[in-house]
């Protein structure tokens, strides 16, 4: 089975390709990339005018199944990754019952492989139950398949639990995904501490909440040489921090979310739900520093954090919605609209942060289009606007901020080991 990918203008920050070329894929793996490769009797498709890349990979993916299927499965979720543009995604451990051992690894893995549709890579918890005091089995579940180790949702409170499970992963090879959060400052904080929350007369999440725990986190993290990622970081002293733990010398990643780098607490005003999430959206300082963070490389990912919930969860009142938006469709054509398009960050850049870097903190496959490589890529059409709407997701979350906007840089095709997941918002 051969396929040719023809006329598109070919991005891999992988190779520094950037051009217009033709792909060539044969039995699921890329087989060349090439000027004018002759048509041999394969099936064409057609990129002309359009962007191809290699596939999406996704941090941080909450599928909610077992125990959430009201609000996403991993058949839904995998869809809606499909749709936008993602070839690969973690399923992450907070669902009911907790991902916190080698048979809820396995059975998720079951899952994934009836869906079909995109990768997914387990991310098992650290602690059992995700509660914070005992360590699960964590040797037992990487070789179930789990490839990273969080409790997010909430972080790793105890120090010394926390600097145990480092001792693991570094032992294991794999990361440590952190949600930095110190309960005790963030209380029941709704929304950052600021003009918003004072405005709205809610309690409010300091930045310290965060970067309290970052900062123990990054000590820990040199003293043991685990392998420290840092999800969604919402503010600029964060980012600060990581820049001097790199430089130090300190094995830390970082990712940002599309809504950390696009949306302030200002979107929370009104009492909107849909910009409800931890950590808070911040100031526009703070975004601004999270951009140039993302560009220089001091932010090595972005993520989506998709959170889906269901309606009637979040047409409550803002303090008992829950917290968390869903992602998966629209952070790569948001980004390349207001990121790219406005010239803050270059499209191989975007590619890198989004394919290439996310493959590279998990340890999986994708994120190049090299020969050899499996045929994981997304063909973007550049040229069409789309308004979001929300109630067109595939996702069973419509909980985004985001409806109505308008963005260019929709995915048209998915390609996961050379087969079609998606074609034009329809998948397989
Ligand atoms: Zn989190
Ligand atoms: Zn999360």
């Amino acid at each position: 089975m051969e396929q040719l990918i023809r006329g598109g203008t070919v991005l891999d920050p992988s190779q520094n390709i950037n051009g217009r070329f033709d792909i060539l894929v044969k039995n699921g793996q890329i087989a060349a990339i090439a000027e004018a490769i002759p048509e041999t009797g394969c099936l064409v498709l057609d990129a002309t005018d359009k962007i191809v890349i290699p596939g999406l990979i996704d941090l941080h993916t909450h599928l909610r199944e077992p125990g959430g299927e009201a609000k996403e499965t991993v058949e839904t979720g995998g869809r809606a990754a499909a749709a936008g543009g993602f070839t690969g995604i973690t399923a992450l451990p907070n669902t009911n019952p907790v991902l916190d051992d080698p048979r809820k690894i396995s059975e998720l893995l079951a899952l994934a492989a009836k869906a079909g549709h995109v990768r997914v890579w387990p991310v098992g918890a650290v602690t059992k139950g995700s509660a914070g005091r005992e360590l699960a089995e964590l040797a037992l579940m990487h070789r179930a398949g789990a490839r990273a180790f969080t409790d997010d949702g909430h972080g790793v409170a105890d120090a010394f639990v926390a600097r145990n499970a480092m001792l693991y992963c570094q032992a294991l090879g794999v990361p440590f995904f952190e949600h930095c959060e110190d309960e005790s400052l963030a209380g029941k904080g709704q929304l950052h501490e600021g003009v918003v929350a004072v405005k709205l007369g809610l309690p409010g999440i300091t930045k310290s909440a965060e970067t309290v725990m970052l900062a123990r986190d990054l000590i820990l993290a040199k003293e043991t040489g685990c392998r420290l990622h840092i999800m969604h970081l919402s503010c600029q002293e964060g980012a600060e921090m990581i820049c001097c733990a790199k430089a130090v010398g300190v094995s830390v990643t970082a990712e940002v979310t599309p809504h950390h780098l696009l949306l302030t607490e200002k979107a929370a005003d009104g009492y909107n739900t849909n910009a409800k999430m931890k950590p808070p959206l911040r100031t526009a300082e703070d975004t601004a520093a999270l951009c140039r963070a993302l560009a220089d490389g001091t932010i090595d990912a972005v993520a989506t954090d998709h959170a889906p919930h269901t309606e009637s969860e979040k047409v409550g009142d803002f303090s008992s919605a829950p917290f968390g938006i869903v992602g998966l469709e629209t952070a790569f054509p948001l980004l390349y609209t207001h990121l790219v398009l406005t010239g803050r960050l270059s499209l191989m850049q975007l590619v890198d942060r989004m394919s290439t870097r996310p493959a590279a903190i998990l340890g999986v496959p994708g994120g190049t289009l090299r020969p050899g490589a499996p045929a994981d890529l997304v063909i973007i059409d550049t040229t069409t606007e789309w308004v979001i709407d929300r109630t067109a997701f595939l996702s069973k979350g419509k909980n985004s901020p985001f409806h109505g906007w308008a963005v260019y840089g929709v995915p048209a095709l998915t390609m996961v080991d050379g087969r079609i997941v998606m074609k034009n918002n329809r998948t397989w």
